[in-house]
């Protein structure tokens, strides 16, 4: 018989074939998930870990970012001039490992000199050049997220972690309140990961909202997708720059009508507004609107010098977007997408320079700064930052380089409310603002779970009953950056 509410579907019981039995899964090989998996390998766990796409790395791998924070993330790393210390710890064991060995992955590492070498083995000490990716604009970018991607896989092989990619992680096995596993959807049909430990590491606290954690959300999720172009002449787009500097009048009242979410009255087209009346004459002809109003969030665009003959950028948004709901998610990803070939073609037809430019990369990755996230035991905020928090069981400091306040990050982030048998960590386990999600935090924020679910396993505890002392104690032997040395003392560390 028909059920009378229309509005739902009953999802008949069936039987799942169990695909593995581990003693820890870890749903979703982003940039914290991979080190989670590799630091719950080397710690002696059985571990499975699984990927809706077919490269690792998350916004990391296919995403195309890779670079960002890692850039003050080694140890002793001074700024180029080598004037001012960047940072004095390090992220500490698998984390720095990883990073070294993705420079060592490039295509010129033939050329590091035994010296410079040594130094990034040993002290990281301003090794100035040999940082990853090195921003927006740079070639490092797109390179070491490639190697970044190989480099976890050949990582993960080594500490025996079962990689499961093009799998989607679906609902998690439920007994009572204790997660048992996950429902994955594969090419083969549903199948059954049972574990000890599961880790959330989908970015977006999937797995929490699905076992009944409690969530929460942002609603400006500043999203952006990479993408580049060949068949540049950026020295004959910087000399149309040059001789176009000041936009008229006309062009800028214009942009101040026009454009949504014009950032100043002197600069509506935030840093582009030498190419106003190439902007205006492809909106009016209605070719390509440069910046766009999508349901309830703004999309733009950025652009520069890559390397020779080759530019890009990414998108951004501005405005709330709900990017926990699915439609609007999907929505996101064609606009983005469309956004950029509309904004290629507006380029290659309408700028000097680009005439004979072309659609190189775009990232298969539209990732999203904000979003949801558990609502854990404790869960990091802005206050603890503005009063520079601290607590007994921190995993790491987390540094604001804007207001150089430090506070905590402390493992009761990791575990969630109610919940036994899981763990969140990277961008599921923090809220976007301040910048918890700031890659160096995320690499150290999968080494701690990595190894606190192999503890868990090991002392058959839940994540809440964990002894953190254990767990930090292996950190400090391990040299990731817990605590300065006479906080350490205090907590009987060292
Ligand atoms: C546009 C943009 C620019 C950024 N720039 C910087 C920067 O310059 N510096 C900086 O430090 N940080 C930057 N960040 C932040 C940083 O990239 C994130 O905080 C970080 O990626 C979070 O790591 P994560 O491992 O938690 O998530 P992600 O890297 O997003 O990884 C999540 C993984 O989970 C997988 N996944 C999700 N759901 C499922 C599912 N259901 N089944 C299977 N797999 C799943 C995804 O495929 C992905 O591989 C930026 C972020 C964005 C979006």
């Amino acid at each position: 018989m028909a059920d009378a509410d229309q509005s739902y579907v009953d999802e008949p019981g069936k039987r799942v074939p169990v695909a593995y039995e581990a003693d820890v899964v870890v749903a979703g090989a982003g940039i914290a998930g991979t080190i989670a998996a590799i630091a719950a390998g080397r710690h002696g766990a059985k571990t499975i870990i699984v990927d809706r796409f077919g490269q690792i790395g998350g916004n990391m791998g296919p995403g195309m970012f890779a670079g960002g924070s890692l850039h003050f993330a080694l140890k002793n790393q001074s700024d180029a001039d080598d004037t001012e210390l960047l940072n004095r710890t390090g992220m500490g064991s698998i984390a720095d490992e990883f990073h070294r060995r993705v420079i060592f992955g490039r295509p010129n590492a033939d050329r590091i000199t035994p010296e410079v070498r040594r130094q990034l083995e040993q002290t990281h000490h301003n090794v100035s050049g040999y940082t990853m990716g090195s921003g927006g604009g740079s070639p490092g970018y797109l390179v070491d997220s490639q190697i970044s991607s190989a480099v976890a896989l050949e990582m993960m092989d080594e500490a025996g972690v079962e990689t499961l990619m093009s799998v989607y992680v679906s609902d998690p096995i439920m007994v009572g309140h204790r997660v048992c596993g996950l429902f994955v959807e594969t090419i083969s049909g549903r199948w059954a990961l049972r574990s000890k430990i599961v880790i959330d590491a989908t970015g977006q606290a999937d797995v929490a909202m699905r076992a009944g954690a409690p969530v929460l959300q942002q609603m400006v999720p500043n999203m952006g997708l990479w993408y580049s172009l060949g068949g540049v002449d950026w020295d004959r787009y910087e000399q149309f720059c040059s001789e176009n500097e000041q936009a008229n009048e006309d062009d800028l009242a214009w942009a101040r009508r026009t454009l949504p979410g014009a950032r100043s009255e002197a600069d509506p087209a935030a840093g582009d507004n030498h190419l106003l009346p190439l902007i205006r004459k492809a909106w009016e002809a209605n070719e390509f609107k440069y910046k766009r109003q999508v349901g309830t969030g703004i999309i733009h665009i950025a652009i520069r010098r890559i390397t020779d003959g080759m530019a890009g950028g990414r998108t951004g948004t501005a405005g709330e977007i709900d990017v926990a709901d699915a439609k609007i998610y999907s929505q996101m990803e064609r606009e983005h997408r469309g956004h950029i070939y509309q904004w290629a073609r507006f380029l290659r037809k309408y700028v000097p320079g680009f005439e004979d430019s072309y659609i190189l990369v775009v990232a298969p990755f539209l990732g999203s700064r904000g979003g949801r996230y558990m609502d854990g035991v404790h869960t990091a905020s802005r206050e603890d930052m503005e009063t520079e928090r601290q607590f007994d069981d921190v995993l790491y400091e987390y540094n604001d380089r804007r207001s150089q306040k430090n506070c905590d990050v402390p493992y009761r982030t990791l575990v969630p409310q109610r919940i036994d048998g899981l763990l969140a960590c990277g961008r599921s386990s923090v809220p976007y603002g301040p910048n918890f999600r700031m890659r160096s935090n995320m690499l150290m924020n999968g080494q701690a779970a990595g190894i606190a679910a192999s503890l868990c396993v090991n002392e058959n505890v839940e994540p809440r009953d964990l002894d953190v002392r254990k767990l930090q104690k292996i950190l400090v032997d391990l040299d990731c950056p817990v605590a300065e040395d006479e906080r350490l003392v205090g907590l009987g560390l060292k």
